[in-house]
């Protein structure tokens, strides 16, 4: 296969650093702490942990909280040592860490939703703790007093959310596969537009503020890049895993989108290449290579007495077209195809052997992933699976090494 040919060396790929184990149920999040080798935490088993690398090399826990429902999202914040966990019954519960990170102590309990939390951001300088939920709704609330400021509500369960801190936008997907992009002030809110273009469920999002990039991961096993600042509307599809789309992180500064699926696939996306958008479906009552009529095409089927055709549609022109003028499949990662897809015989004729050469290179996570996250400006990815291990890698082999210098996260 032609695919194979273009293959990179399989030397770059991420390395896997260190395992953390000792969770008695899923690990719904973790995040690695800045500038230390350390790990925060939160699942399912209702625990709160935090884990420092020791001189064996082994990561162990310096803090053990138990909470009183099963941990469903984190947020941390640095510089000011605050961990926000959101929980299944709908509480988000905020902590102080210490310097040495060896204690924790309670600060708040903010009731935040009626069900489940699903994404929460913290945000300083407003002092606001915003979170999306499984009651449908995205709420924001005052760190300083604890009360509610806003609310809104979605037709269906909220999944995930980022924040643009600067303008104060919200972008929130939903089960429905739909993304709400709000603006929130004080107290009140107003819904900016909806990106629709996903088939499944959004399960995670990304916005990167300097090149005002949204990109969206879904259960439909595919991840949309939505060029909020170029305004034109205009939309990249990026299909490579096989499985659902669970985190997704972007790196500005090397122009790569680092994605995980449920599957245990890890994919690293060029974008600092011009990407072409996949075509819209064209629709037809007959195929437009061969001008055979479709099935619900009766008049032309009983007028030229022949029997009615399936339509298919050629991922590369759009065109609607039958199963015999579009027996080919190929690859097309211009157009975010990294796997064989369904393209007509011209578009095939039209496609080099050198068209095919992947734009992005594919990883094993070996565990089903259901979370990650990286740390940017060490190359460092953490990965945590529904086997319950949480895992460190380096992924400077396939980020590049530009990353370890010169480089701060926020
Ligand atoms: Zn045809
Ligand atoms: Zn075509």
């Amino acid at each position: 296969m032609a695919a194979e040919i273009h293959s990179r060396p399989q030397s770059s790929r991420p390395v896997l650093l260190s395992k953390v184990e000792g969770h008695q149920d899923v690990v719904s999040a973790a995040l690695l702490i800045p500038k230390e080798d350390g790990v925060i935490t939160a699942s399912e088993d209702r625990t709160i942990r935090v884990w420092l690398k020791r001189d064996s090399g082994q990561y162990w826990p310096s803090i053990y909280h138990t909470m009183s429902s099963p941990c469903s999202a984190m947020a941390y914040h640095h510089d000011s040592r605050r961990i926000f966990v959101g929980q299944d019954n709908g509480a988000i519960m905020e902590f102080h860490v210490s310097e040495d990170f060896n204690k924790m102590n309670f600060v708040k309990t903010y009731p935040a939703h009626q069900n489940r939390v699903s994404a929460i951001v913290f945000c300083l300088t407003s002092e606001w703790v915003i979170s999306t939920g499984h009651d449908k709704c995205i709420s924001w609330m005052c760190t300083r007093s604890g009360s509610m400021l806003g609310r809104h509500y979605f037709a269906s369960w909220a999944s995930c959310l980022q924040y643009d801190y600067e303008t104060q936008h919200a972008f929130v997907g939903d089960y429905s596969g739909q993304i709400t992009l709000l603006k929130l002030e004080q107290n009140t809110c107003s819904v900016i537009t909806t990106l629709k273009g996903h088939e499944g469920s959004i399960t995670s999002l990304w916005w990167d503020p300097v090149q005002r990039l949204l990109f969206s991961g879904a259960s439909d096993h595919s991840i949309i890049m939505w060029d909020i600042g170029g305004r034109k509307g205009r939309t990249l599809l990026l299909q490579g895993h096989h499985d659902k789309v669970q985190a997704i992180c972007y790196i500005q500064l090397t122009r790569q989108l680092v994605s995980c699926s449920a599957d245990g696939g890890i994919a690293v996306w060029n974008m600092d290449i011009s990407r072409e958008e996949a075509p819209q479906w064209l629709e037809s009552d007959s195929c437009q290579k061969c001008e055979q009529p479709f099935f619900w095409n009766i008049k032309q089927m009983w007028d030229t007495k022949t029997l009615g055709l399936r339509q298919h549609h050629c991922r590369k022109c759009g065109q609607a077209v039958c199963g015999k003028c579009s027996t080919k499949r190929s690859s097309y990662p211009i157009m975010g195809f990294e796997f064989q897809v369904r393209v007509c015989d011209s578009c095939f004729e039209s496609i080099k052997d050198e068209d095919r050469t992947s734009l992005a290179t594919f990883h094993e996570g070996k565990h089903n992933i259901s979370h990650m996250s990286m740390d940017i400006s060490r190359g460092l990815m953490v990965t945590c699976g529904s086997d319950r291990i949480v895992k460190i890698w380096d992924m400077t082999p396939v980020v590049g090494c530009s990353l370890a210098t010169g480089f701060s996260s926020r």
